[in-house]
């Protein structure tokens, strides 16, 4: 549950992409090929000695030329620390010391999180020797390492799982839906949320220094109980004027890796953008239940825009994940928000659904037989059995005699007919094909 976030730091062409794809590589692999669609590069998850966690690399959100402004370095390495729990900062040993390695120092010399300075290229005995420099940065310990060969990441990630803090566990009734907010800002968010608990709680100032955890707050509205999954970031608003994206999006990494289902809140006025489009995708990949919130409802001449169009016009953006509850609301008037509440709780049952093996097999092998995989090199598979994985998030197995030649377009195929069959709007599935 207590996920941490690591975040990659540096200044430009140091190597943090490399350690960035090193750490997330196989997960990566697998999503994509799924997707087929352009993700966001920047966050992944990944495990070491049996520890999960999410890597940001924050470089990837700031423009990389060599003359990047000291600004935008400052930026990368605020979000950094606002957002991470453990921060790597890259550096070049071929390089040496540089100026901006000298201004992310000193921001990270007052971070009370823990830093690990991690100097890249060092493949031989000569570099070994030349990293010793990096003390100067004043950051301590230095870890050495080759991010193209990977030699001395092992020893990294030793010390990065070491230096997640100990949470303590958020206490929870475990079986109360986890609710959180996400979304641009300025898509009415906070409004949402203050229309829903009736006052205007959510209006926090920013205090520096502040932990950032999410916070879970449990409501009790509408008959409806559920936890809301908060986090500073979202609360953030004084700070979060801009509207860049990368701000938005990482803001909501803890929240939604924290939540069961995320409510993910659009300004109609300006349509399914970019950084939707990568919340959502945050939310998919992290296997939670997604309900869209179309808000500003009000907003729409509903004569130019009809709620159809306009659903048909995101699911587009959705795909291939498009099964999901898709509601057009107002914060300001209250339009159909207890509508919204109630299709989440729905999400999370649905998320929550088991279906019996016998059951489902009785199913699904009639449709197997109706229309089965297409043979490969002339041979036939089989698919025999069948049944919903006892897994956190809904995940199907089925058994085959070859299990390889079944391709990702008869693995969808199956999945639409779940969908058909059982009531899994909002919640990404995983279908597996496993050898008999
Ligand atoms: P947040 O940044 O996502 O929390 O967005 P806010 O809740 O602060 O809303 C941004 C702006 O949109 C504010 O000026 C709100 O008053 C306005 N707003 C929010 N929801 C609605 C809505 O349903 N209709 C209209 N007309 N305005 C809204």
């Amino acid at each position: 549950m207590n996920n941490n976030i690591v975040a990659i730091v540096g200044r430009p062409n140091v190597g943090k992409s490399t350690l960035f794809n090193r750490l997330i590589q196989r997960r990566e692999a697998i999503v994509d090929s799924v997707s087929g669609v352009t993700r966001d590069r920047n966050y992944g998850k990944s495990e070491w000695n049996g520890k999960e966690f999410s890597v940001i690399d924050t470089g990837g959100y700031v423009r990389g030329s060599d003359d990047v402004f000291e600004g935008e370095i400052r930026k990368q390495v605020e979000l950094a620390i606002d957002e991470a729990d453990v921060i790597i900062f890259v550096v070049d040993v071929e390089e040496g010391i540089t100026p901006m390695d000298e201004t992310v120092a000193k921001l990270l010399r007052k971070v009370t999180k823990p830093v690990l300075l991690a100097v890249n290229k060092v493949d031989n005995a000569m570099r070994e020797k030349d990293a010793v420099e990096f003390y100067n940065l004043g950051l301590g310990e230095y870890f050495t390492f080759a991010s193209i060969s990977g030699s001395g990441t092992g020893d990294l990630l030793d010390a990065l799982i070491e230096a997640f803090p100990e949470k303590p566990e958020v206490e929870v009734k475990e079986d109360l839906p986890r609710f959180a907010v996400v979304g641009r800002p300025n898509a009415g968010k906070s409004s949402f949320i203050n229309a829903l608990i009736g006052k205007d709680r959510y209006i926090v100032t920013d205090i520096a220094g502040t932990t950032r955890d999410a916070i879970d707050t449990k409501f009790d509205r509408f008959g409806f109980e559920f936890n809301l999954v908060d986090t500073a970031g979202i609360r953030r608003k004084a700070k979060v004027k801009e509207d860049l994206e990368f701000y938005s999006v990482m803001r909501s990494v803890r929240a939604i890796e924290h939540a069961d289902i995320c409510i993910l809140v659009i300004d109609a006025t300006r349509g399914f953008e970019g950084q939707d489009q990568s919340i959502f995708w945050l939310a998919e990949k992290n296997r939670k239940g997604v309900v869209i919130l179309v808000n500003k409802w009000d907003l729409v001449e509903k004569d130019t825009m009809s709620t159809r169009d306009y659903e048909e016009k995101i699911k587009k953006e959705l795909m291939p994940f498009t099964d999901v509850p898709i509601l057009f609301v107002s914060a300001l008037t209250k339009q159909r928000l207890l509508k919204a509440l109630e299709a989440t709780v729905q999400v999370f049952e649905n998320r929550k659904q088991r279906i019996s093996t016998s059951k489902f097999n009785e199913y699904m092998l009639k449709v197997i037989e109706a229309y089965p995989p297409p043979a490969m090199k002339g041979k036939y598979v089989k698919i025999k059995y069948c049944m919903q994985l006892p897994t956190q998030t809904p995940q199907f197995v089925f058994f085959a005699n070859l299990p390889q030649y079944v391709k990702e377009p008869y693995k969808r195929y199956l999945e639409n007919k779940i969908r058909e069959k059982w009531d899994f709007a909002g919640v990404p599935i995983d279908i597996y094909i496993r050898e008999k």
